[in-house]
């Protein structure tokens, strides 16, 4: 089997979005979708996986001939531990949210800020980041694969609330040392909030709150305003209790399916070798979401 996900008997290839949970990931009809558009004979499947587990499955799919696996919630730090060859982007990031088998080593990349940058641009209508604020919710896999890219896209301040406080003080400090871009960490309640929400341009949800329907926002409907871009990384549901109160306020809002779509194409493309099917992807996506049984 090779990365580019063919092999000589022309068997099909084997993707998959390794997750706990992992049955609400719309990655699977995306991906089959976009191999099948491009003629690739592949299956993209989801796999179920407890985070103490995620090593042994690991070695599995060393061996197994699995081409390639998309990681979301909880292991992409994990998942970094378990590796040794990375792009540059999962070095820095200390996480993985790709891996890519190269027969029978498995090297890991980190897409997802390329997919929050360009999902941002186009849902916001945003040209540049020169000078703006960014309030970034949560300190977990996410948060740490996304603060770098936002840092040097050339924003004044990034600040990072965090319900941990200490995982939000590390992802500051690592931040600032990297880049030079003014980090301040935070912790995720309304006092805190409260005091800098005025400064902040563009505020992203990185926290799971929001993942399970009925939770409540992570921040106090207080804090929204008019003119405040709010983005949740959280596509399903499409409409998080951040987003209500967010929408209600007046702020721009976008959930996290742009963000789904171009990490998902950067990944396409690292495994195959070819230009991703923006198009047909993103359909497969709307379907998706516009199911009437949801
Ligand atoms: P992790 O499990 O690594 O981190 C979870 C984060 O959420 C931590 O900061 C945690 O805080 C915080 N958190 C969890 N529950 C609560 C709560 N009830 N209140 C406040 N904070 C909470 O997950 P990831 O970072 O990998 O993913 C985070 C979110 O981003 C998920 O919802 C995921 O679906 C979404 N995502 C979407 C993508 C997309 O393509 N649209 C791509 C990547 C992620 P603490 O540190 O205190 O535990």
């Amino acid at each position: 089997m090779t990365s580019s996900g063919r092999n000589p008997e022309k068997k099909r290839a084997i993707y998959g979005v390794v997750g706990f949970p992992v049955k609400h990931s719309l990655s699977p009809g995306m991906h089959n979708a976009a191999f099948k558009s491009l003629g690739i004979k592949a299956t993209y499947l989801a796999f179920e996986v407890k985070p103490e587990d995620l090593p042994e499955f690991l070695k599995y799919v060393n061996s197994s001939g699995i081409a390639g696996l998309n990681l979301t919630v909880p292991h992409k730090e994990i998942a970094y531990k378990c590796l040794r060859n990375f792009s540059s982007e999962a070095k820095s990031t200390g996480t993985v949210n790709t891996i890519t088998n190269r027969g029978g080593k498995l090297h890991g990349d980190s897409t997802d800020a390329h997919g929050l940058l360009a999902s941002l641009k186009e849902e916001f209508n945003i040209r540049t980041f020169k000078n703006k604020t960014i309030l970034l919710l949560g300190a977990g896999g996410a948060a740490f694969a996304v603060a770098e890219k936002l840092a040097l896209s050339g924003i004044k301040t990034l600040y990072v609330a965090n319900r941990t406080l200490e995982k939000a003080d590390k992802l500051t400090q690592k931040t600032e040392r990297a880049t030079g871009v003014k980090c301040v960490a935070l912790p995720l309640d309304a006092k805190a909030v409260s005091a800098i929400i005025a400064d902040v341009d563009i505020l992203i949800n990185a926290t799971s709150a929001g993942l399970k329907r009925g939770v409540k926002s992570p921040i106090p409907a207080a804090s929204l305003r008019k003119g405040l871009f709010v983005y949740d990384m959280i596509y399903n549901p499409p409409l998080t209790a951040l987003l209500k109160e967010a929408k209600k306020a007046g702020a721009k809002t976008s959930n996290g399916l742009g963000m789904l779509l171009h990490q998902g194409a950067k990944s396409f493309s690292i495994w195959t070798g070819k230009k991703a099917p923006l198009n047909v992807m993103r359909n497969a996506l709307k379907k998706a979401t516009h199911h009437p049984c949801k």
